[in-house]
C-alpha cells in the first residue's frame, strides 16, 4: 500500500509505484524489469548485462564470434545494457519522473532493441530513442511525433501494416523492413556523446552482421544515421568509397562486401525541427521510402 506520507500521483491506478500498461493493463514499475511481461520484451531475468564498453564488445560478439548470438538474443542483451552511466541515469530518471501527459503510464526506461522483420531487405537507421517516446513505449520510434511521420509514410509506401504506432502491443508490423537506432538509449537533449556512440557501436554492428545476408537497402535518417551506417559496414570489412560519401536527402551510395552490395539512401530525419520548418515534407519522406521499396523489389525480382 502507498505510504501515508507520500500519496501516489494517480491514486486511481497506481499501486505501490506500479502503473498499468496502456494496452494490456498489466502493472509495471518504471523502469520495467526484464522478463516481466512487457509486450515485445526480448529479455529475461537471466539475460547477461553489459556494464562496461568491453562487456558490450564481448556480448555483441565483436572480439570473438558468439554462436549463441541470434537476433533475439542480441535484442535481449541490448535491452538490459548499462554501459553508459550518464544515459542509464537519464533514461531511468525520465522513466521515474515522466512527462505530465504520460504520468499514468509505466515507462520502459531501458535501451531499445531493433524492431521489425528478422529477414529484412530494408533497414532504417535512426539516431536515438526519444525520452518520452521509445523510452516510454519500449519500441523504436513508437509514441513520438517522429514516429508518427515515419510509420504513416511507411504505411503509404507499403512497408507497414498500419500508419500509426502508439505502443508495443498495437499490432503494427513492418513489411520486409527493420528499424534500429544508432545509440540505443535516450540521451539528454537528443545528443549522445562521441564516447557513448562508440560504446554502443558494437550493438548495431552485430545487428548488421546478423542481417547482412538479407539487407539490400539501408535508409539512414539524418547525418548521424548515415555516418553510423558507413562506420558499421566498414567495421564489418565492407568497402566504403573514399572520400566518404556525404549525407544529403535523396543521396545514394553503394557499399560492397561479402559478395553483395547494399544501397545506402540518405533521408532527412523526421524530427519536429525538420517537419515543422518544412525542411522535410511528407512527399519528400515518401519519396525516399518509396525508392527503398522499389530497390528492394528490383533486388528480389
Ligand atoms: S547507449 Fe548503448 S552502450 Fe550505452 S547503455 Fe545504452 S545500450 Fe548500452
Amino acid at each position: 500500500m502507498p505510504r501515508a506520507s507520500s500519496p501516489p500521483r494517480h491514486p486511481e491506478v497506481e499501486i505501490d509505484g506500479l502503473l498499468p500498461h496502456p494496452a494490456t493493463g498489466r502493472l509495471f514499475p518504471s523502469p520495467v524489469p526484464p522478463g516481466t511481461g512487457w509486450p515485445g520484451d526480448p529479455a529475461t531475468a537471466e539475460t547477461p548485462i553489459a556494464r562496461t564498453a568491453a562487456q558490450v564488445r564481448r556480448l555483441a560478439g565483436r572480439d570473438r564470434l558468439d554462436t549463441r548470438l541470434s537476433l533475439d538474443e542480441l535484442g535481449a542483451r541490448v535491452s538490459v545494457c548499462r554501459a553508459c552511466p550518464r544515459l542509464v541515469e537519464w533514461r531511468e530518471e525520465v522513466a521515474e519522473t515522466k512527462r505530465a501527459s504520460y504520468a499514468g503510464e509505466p515507462y520502459w526506461g531501458r535501451p531499445i532493441p531493433g524492431f521489425g522483420s528478422t529477414t529484412p531487405s530494408i533497414l532504417i537507421v535512426g539516431l536515438a530513442p526519444a525520452a518520452n517516446g521509445a523510452n516510454r513505449t519500449g519500441r523504436v520510434f513508437t509514441g513520438d511525433r517522429s514516429g508518427d511521420w515515419l510509420f504513416a509514410s511507411l504505411h503509404r509506401v507499403g512497408l507497414a501494416t498500419q500508419g500509426t504506432s502508439v505502443h508495443a502491443a498495437d499490432g503494427l508490423e513492418l513489411i520486409d523492413t527493420r528499424m534500429v537506432a544508432t545509440v540505443r538509449c535516450a540521451p539528454p537533449q537528443n545528443k549522445p556523446t562521441t564516447r557513448e556512440r562508440d560504446t554502443c557501436s558494437p550493438w548495431i554492428e552485430a545487428e548488421l552482421r546478423l542481417l547482412a545476408e538479407h539487407v539490400t537497402v539501408v535508409v539512414a535518417l539524418g547525418a548521424i544515421g548515415w555516418d553510423a551506417t558507413l562506420r558499421s559496414y566498414a567495421a564489418l570489412g565492407w568497402q566504403v568509397a573514399r572520400p566518404k560519401p556525404r549525407f544529403g536527402h535523396g543521396v545514394e551510395a553503394t557499399l560492397v562486401g561479402e559478395g553483395r552490395s547494399v544501397t545506402l539512401l540518405g533521408c532527412y530525419h523526421p524530427s519536429q525541427q525538420n517537419t515543422f520548418t518544412g525542411r522535410l515534407t511528407e512527399a519528400m519522406l515518401d519519396g525516399v521510402l518509396a525508392r527503398a521499396a522499389g530497390l528492394r523489389e528490383t533486388a528480389t525480382d
